[in-house]
């Protein structure tokens, strides 16, 4: 029996991992299908986790992330590589079924993240990482005084356009209709602000470039191709939430989720079932950067020592 089983070895799995067994729990397992790191790994560049900083060349993920692991597995937390299919509880134990095998915990965190969707256009895959991205908090600064494109009509691809054009000399949003799913105010922000150009009913035919870096996208609006020169574009066409090993058999939920697929949490990373912690971007209102989902990740390690330990 595990005193605590951790699904997802990101920033919060792993930083989960490192206050629970530090903190004094025995038997506690990482499920992580891949390497430790989680998505930030995919990055080329991190500016914004505090303390650790590079300016010329810039910082990538997995150098940020490659000693994270050995530091977190220091205090006995062990790393099950294998893809967890789904979490039940029955009574006060937790069961967890891994493509490894059977596993029971009297606790669990799942830190399994989110993923951001794909538009599907060609050349989004060979750019993702060298000129496109899905994060302009994390990658818009290196796009100062240039010109980008934002991709999408709901409140994220809005609300980070207004963003980028505090930064960016030009941002282009472009738009598959010309009405959007972002609230009334936001898009009347982004219609006023001089920074921003709209181009609407428009769908994006390729994203082209070089080693280097994107150069460019090739637009189609009213059948005729418009040659965009960006080298930044964001694409903000919603997420996935990963969620799957919440559900169950009978097709409910292990938790409470809000209508985005969200694990409903409280401060202290608590879910409505007594045991389990969500931590990551996976929460609802996460803020998606790695210094937040760690901080998670600490919060629902000492939760779950405390009630593995009955204090709770
Ligand atoms: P994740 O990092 O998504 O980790 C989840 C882990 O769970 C993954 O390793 C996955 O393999 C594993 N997993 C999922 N399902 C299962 C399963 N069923 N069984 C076993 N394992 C599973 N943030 C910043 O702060 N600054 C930046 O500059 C920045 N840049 C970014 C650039 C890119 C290209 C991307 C994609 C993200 C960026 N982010 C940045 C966001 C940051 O990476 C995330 O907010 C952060 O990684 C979330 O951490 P997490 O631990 O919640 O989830
Ligand atoms: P979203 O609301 O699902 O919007 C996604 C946008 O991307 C839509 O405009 C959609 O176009 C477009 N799109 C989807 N697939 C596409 C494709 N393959 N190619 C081109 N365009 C595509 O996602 P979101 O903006 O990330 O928001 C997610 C949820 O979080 C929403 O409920 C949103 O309200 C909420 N949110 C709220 C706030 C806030 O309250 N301040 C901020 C951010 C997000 P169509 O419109 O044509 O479908």
């Amino acid at each position: 029996m595990l005193d605590c089983a951790i699904i997802g070895g990101g920033p919060a799995g792993l930083t989960a991992g490192l206050y629970a067994t530090r903190g004094g729990l025995k038997d506690v397992v990482m499920f992580e299908m891949g390497m430790p790191g989680g998505q930030i790994t995919q990055s080329s560049e991190i500016e914004n986790y505090p303390g650790v900083f590079r300016e010329e060349p810039h910082l990538t993920g997995m150098e940020l992330m490659e000693p994270w692991p050995k530091q977190c597995m220091h205090f006995g937390l062990k790393h099950e590589m294998a893809q967890v299919k789904s979490v039940s509880k029955s009574g006060d134990i937790f069961k967890i079924v891994a493509d490894s095998g059977e596993f029971e915990a009297k606790s669990v965190i799942v830190c399994t993240g989110s993923t951001p969707k794909r538009a599907g256009f060609k050349g989004e895959d060979e750019f993702f990482g060298k000129g496109v991205s899905t994060c302009a908090t994390c990658d818009g600064f290196f796009y100062k005084d240039k010109e980008v494109a934002v991709l999408g009509g709901g409140d994220t691809a809005l609300e980070e356009a207004l963003y980028l054009a505090n930064i960016c000399s030009k941002v282009y949003v472009i738009h598959r209709r010309d009405a959007f799913r972002a609230a009334p105010p936001t898009v009347e922000r982004a219609m006023s602000n001089d920074k921003i150009e709209f181009i609407l009913n428009a769908h994006i035919i390729e994203a082209y470039g070089s080693a280097m870096g994107l150069d460019g996208v090739k637009i189609e609006q009213d059948g005729k191709e418009i040659d965009l020169k960006v080298s930044g574009l964001f694409v903000f066409v919603g997420n996935n939430v990963n969620n799957g090993v919440l559900k169950q058999e009978d097709g409910s939920w292990l938790c409470d989720l809000n209508d985005n697929g969200e694990v409903v949490v409280d401060l202290k990373m608590h879910t409505s079932l007594p045991g389990l912690f969500v931590a990551g971007d996976l929460r609802v209102d996460a803020a998606k950067q790695v210094v937040c989902a760690a901080a998670d990740g600490a919060v629902a390690g000492m939760q779950a020592l405390s009630y593995v330990q009955g204090h709770l």
